[in-house]
């Protein structure tokens, strides 16, 4: 086997002798993807006791003034660090809809890393749920300094932010240029 179809246009999961990894992540629809009534001192949801306010109060959590703001699933891999712009350059959602105080819809973390080449490519996809997969853009572009963490790095932040943001994969694999997998 030199190659591994994906049905996504131009994303081919092949053999070749350069040091690329192939990202295929998906997850099932309706996953939360953004999060409203978050406290902005502590980080806890307080969206059903402010729904009971008349006012201003004081968090239940933390007891501090209560600000609220919205917490989205990217802002996770928005930390300036190497691990996790190379876990998630790949990282979009779609399909998005309202659901009480959440957005929900499907992510999808698909694209390849080329570290010899230095390039990314992200699978993106429009609303009728067909993926392509997309030209070839410098690290720079993402952020990614491949050569102070690399992708085994990466791979524990998938996995808390799998936790964290409670995702149901449909697929979740990496391979390698050899067609292994690599996670
Ligand atoms: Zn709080």
């Amino acid at each position: 086997m030199s190659q591994i179809t994906t049905g996504i246009d131009n994303f081919k999961i092949e053999k070749t002798e350069e040091e690329v990894y192939y990202f295929f992540y998906k997850s099932q629809p309706n996953q939360i993807i953004e999060i409203s009534g978050i406290c902005d001192d502590c980080n806890e949801c307080v969206y059903d006791y402010v729904k009971k306010l008349d006012g201003l109060e004081k968090c239940p959590n933390c007891k501090s003034e209560l600000w609220t703001s919205s917490k989205c699933a990217f802002e996770f891999f928005e930390t300036d660090e190497d691990d996790d712009a190379i876990a998630g350059f790949a990282y979009r959602d779609f399909s998005e809809s309202e659901l009480d105080h959440y957005k929900i819809g499907t992510m999808t973390i698909q694209g390849l890393i080329n570290v010899d080449k230095e390039i990314v490519r992200v699978v993106e996809y429009d609303n009728d749920d067909k993926g392509t997969l997309g030209l070839e853009e410098p690290f720079e572009n993402y952020g990614i300094k491949y050569f102070s963490k690399d992708i085994y790095d990466a791979l524990p932040r998938i996995s808390l932010f799998t936790d964290e943001w409670r995702i149901h994969w449909e697929q979740s694999i990496i391979y390698n240029n050899k067609l292994e997998k690599i996670n």
